[in-house]
């Protein structure tokens, strides 16, 4: 790599065959502009998360609670969860990379469905180990093709339920077939971002895996439901001996204190938290209904975004560029081997509008 002096510190082996992760544009030239491309909150925050943030100023030169005892508590009482088994984090991100960092090394193996979200890799390889790619259908996770490349050097399946950025789900059947066939030395991670999102009768986060089992770990973020996205705050649900390794290679003070005090905030505003799911639930299926409608595909998704293919990389990339002079800020999925889709965000209604608005447009 053109960066690296041949002659300084050398980086574990491994960390220069990342690619480092791209995160969803945010710029446009002029003018009001949506940006559809980070799968954030469409309703922003809450305003009681707000107030919270801004009230935790003044204690702005005191660490935080390192132990985040008051959140915990408020995310076990909301899910019925034992606070003791949670540990937050800055972002689900700096889990789901501590979960790699506590259990792989070089020589070991970790799976991670086709169109897993790019962190996994990321993590992976940050750690010397190494990605083996499980082939999905249908742009689905398959539980078969997941095991079948499960060996005694596997140490972490990492499955994102639902998926981004496809939007689609396993169900709770699916997610127990594909634990049951696990050895006991293999860890599935459960990275369910968008869980709260789902309204599928079929659709599990998986506490009660988690519950039952010492092999078994969910991971959530305030980033998405919550809008918290700014904030970096996450919180994993875990087996006491992982929550154990977590605590120990943590850093102390992980979590800001005006993340900790807004997270209370919001996961205690539940009526917003509802108004976020059917505003979602709503937006969600009348943009893929209107961008069907205009003879685009649509992967069915239960998140807060949808991949629409545009049949040709060419011509998804005419629509990004069509879509961006127009202030519409959509997510290139090229580096997940979707170079001919977008993901789109659920906005707005006047973002949502505006997209389909534009795409009938681009599509004259
Ligand atoms: N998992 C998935 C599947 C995601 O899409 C994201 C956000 N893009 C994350 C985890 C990380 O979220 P955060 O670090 O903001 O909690």
């Amino acid at each position: 790599m053109t960066t690296q002096n041949i002659n300084g510190p050398k980086p574990k082996s491994g960390i220069l065959d990342i690619h480092a992760y791209v995160p969803g544009k945010s710029g446009a030239k002029t003018g009001k502009v949506f940006k559809l491309s980070s799968n954030e909150s469409a309703l922003g925050a809450s305003p009681k998360a707000t107030e919270a943030f801004s009230a935790a100023a003044k204690d702005m030169a005191l660490y935080p609670d390192g132990s985040a005892t008051e959140l915990r508590a408020a995310i076990a009482k909301r899910h019925g969860l034992k606070a003791e088994n949670i540990v937050c984090g800055a972002g689900s991100d700096e889990l789901l990379q501590l979960l790699a960092h506590a259990y792989l090394g070089p020589g070991d193996e970790a799976v991670y469905s086709q169109f897993g979200f790019l962190v996994y890799p990321i993590a992976i390889a940050s750690n010397g180990a190494k990605s083996v790619v499980a082939p999905e259908h249908a742009h689905r996770a398959d539980v078969g093709e997941i095991l079948s490349r499960v060996t005694a050097k596997t140490k972490i399946v990492f499955l994102a339920n639902p998926n981004n950025p496809t939007g689609t789900y396993l169900s709770a059947a699916e997610v127990k077939r594909l634990h049951q066939g696990l050895p006991a030395h293999v860890l599935l991670v459960l990275d369910a971002a968008y869980a709260e999102f789902v309204l599928s009768n079929n659709y599990d986060a998986g506490v009660s895996l988690v519950e039952a089992h010492d092999n078994v770990v969910m991971t959530r973020t305030f980033s998405k439901i919550h809008g918290l996205a700014a904030l970096r705050l996450g919180w994993a649900y875990c087996p006491a001996p992982i929550a154990d390794v977590l605590n120990r290679i943590r850093g102390p003070f992980n979590v800001s204190l005006p993340a900790l005090k807004a997270g209370v905030a919001a996961i205690e505003d539940t009526r917003f938290v509802d108004e976020a799911v059917a505003f979602n639930n709503k937006w969600l299926s009348w943009l893929t209904d209107e961008i069907s409608k205009l003879g685009l595909k649509v992967t069915p998704s239960v998140g807060n975004f949808i991949l629409v293919h545009f049949g040709s990389p060419e011509a998804a990339q005419k629509a990004d560029a069509f879509l961006s002079e127009r202030g519409l800020i959509l997510r290139r999925v090229d580096s997940y081997g979707l170079p001919a889709a977008l993901r789109l965000s659920i906005g707005p209604e006047e973002a949502n509008h505006a997209v389909v608005a534009a795409l009938k447009e681009f599509l004259k």
